[in-house]
């Protein structure tokens, strides 16, 4: 058989999204890693497709966050290039994208035929507000949200060009920068980990590691810092006390603040890592037999509650709150 005509595997990985799937409701872990599974092909069974069309709805807090990382790697490769990006023209490229998507997303069709390339939002999926920016008097999100998030893009846009973190990366030979917003993962001890840092650069004796953040500072970010402390020493083996990593908070100004990643940080992390691949592993059905990442719904407990009010699933999950 050739290589392009073998069937993608289903291979088991850890990543803090899929971890933190896992904690918020098993279920839904299984509808997203499982379920979904193989839901791109037309000739799929009725409900993997459903489940994938499903897994692939955004919402506008997301969708704002993802245009906005978007701008920020264009304006950094117009830098690279030797352009100098002005800000009011990222944000003009952030609101017509947003308004390409927004419209984008009011019909189902688009989404229905290609799930992962058309936008279909949370907010117009589930119009009676289950999401929080939904319940719009005529459905869909309210005025106010949309008006929110656009301040909300507009601000981590400026903030950006005016930031330490942004003259730091201006100061950095563009020759030494690392891969940027490429899916990329690491072995962890036989497990396939992902990390996605957004910018990383080799700067004097060190590697600088940026993650812009669109949402307000939350110290459990900081587990995702070290984890791409992890990631530089085995993807680019560095030094782990060389690597200076940081989330930048755009809406708070977005400077670069980074905190010393120590041993015990990093033991933390890597524990944190070895005992949730453990409980994951638990729900698969035949480990170590000749499908090793299979697991049963039934096996994949709903866990309901206030989760259930953001979660893509609800239309087919008889659990939802
Ligand atoms: S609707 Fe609630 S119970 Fe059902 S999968 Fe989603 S989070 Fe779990």
């Amino acid at each position: 058989m050739a290589v392009f005509d073998r069937p993608l595997e289903n291979v088991f990985s850890w990543s803090f999204s899929r971890h933190n799937t896992f904690r918020e409701c098993p279920r839904k872990y299984w509808f997203q890693y499982y379920g979904s599974w193989g839901g791109w092909d037309h000739d799929a069974p009725a409900e993997a497709r459903e489940l994938y069309a499903l897994k692939n709805l955004t919402n506008l807090h997301c969708l704002a966050g993802d245009v906005v990382h978007r701008a920020l790697e264009r304006a950094l490769h117009a830098h690279a290039r030797g352009e100098t990006p002005e800000p009011e023209e990222v944000v003009a490229w952030c609101k017509g994208e947003m308004q390409r998507s927004f419209k984008e997303s009011l019909e189902e069709t688009p989404w229905r035929d290609q799930p992962k390339r058309a936008t279909r939002l949370f907010e117009h999926h589930y119009p009676t507000g289950f999401g929080g920016g939904g319940g719009g008097s005529t459905g869909g999100p309210t005025k106010d949200f949309l008006v929110r998030i656009a301040r909300k893009i507009g601000l981590s846009v400026r903030n950006f060009f005016t930031s330490s973190s942004f003259a730091m990366i201006r100061e950095t030979d563009t020759d030494e920068w690392l891969p940027m917003e490429t899916l990329d993962s690491f072995n962890f001890e036989g497990t396939k980990v992902y990390a996605v840092p957004d910018f990383a650069v080799r700067h004097r004796a060190e590697v600088l590691i940026l993650d812009w953040k669109t949402g307000r500072p939350n110290p459990k970010n900081r587990d995702q810092v070290v984890l791409y402390t992890l990631f530089a020493a085995a993807k680019w083996d560095v030094d782990p006390e060389t690597v200076q990593a940081a989330p930048i908070y755009l809406l708070e100004g977005g400077d670069f603040d980074p905190k010393p990643v120590t041993v015990s940080d990093r033991e933390r992390v890597s524990d944190l890592i070895r005992s949730s691949i453990v409980g994951m592993k638990e729900v698969l059905s035949d480990a170590d037999g000749a499908a090793p990442n299979t697991a049963s719904k039934e096996d994949c407990k709903p866990s309901p509650g206030r989760v259930c009010r953001s979660c893509n699933f609800r239309a087919v999950c008889p659990h939802a709150r």
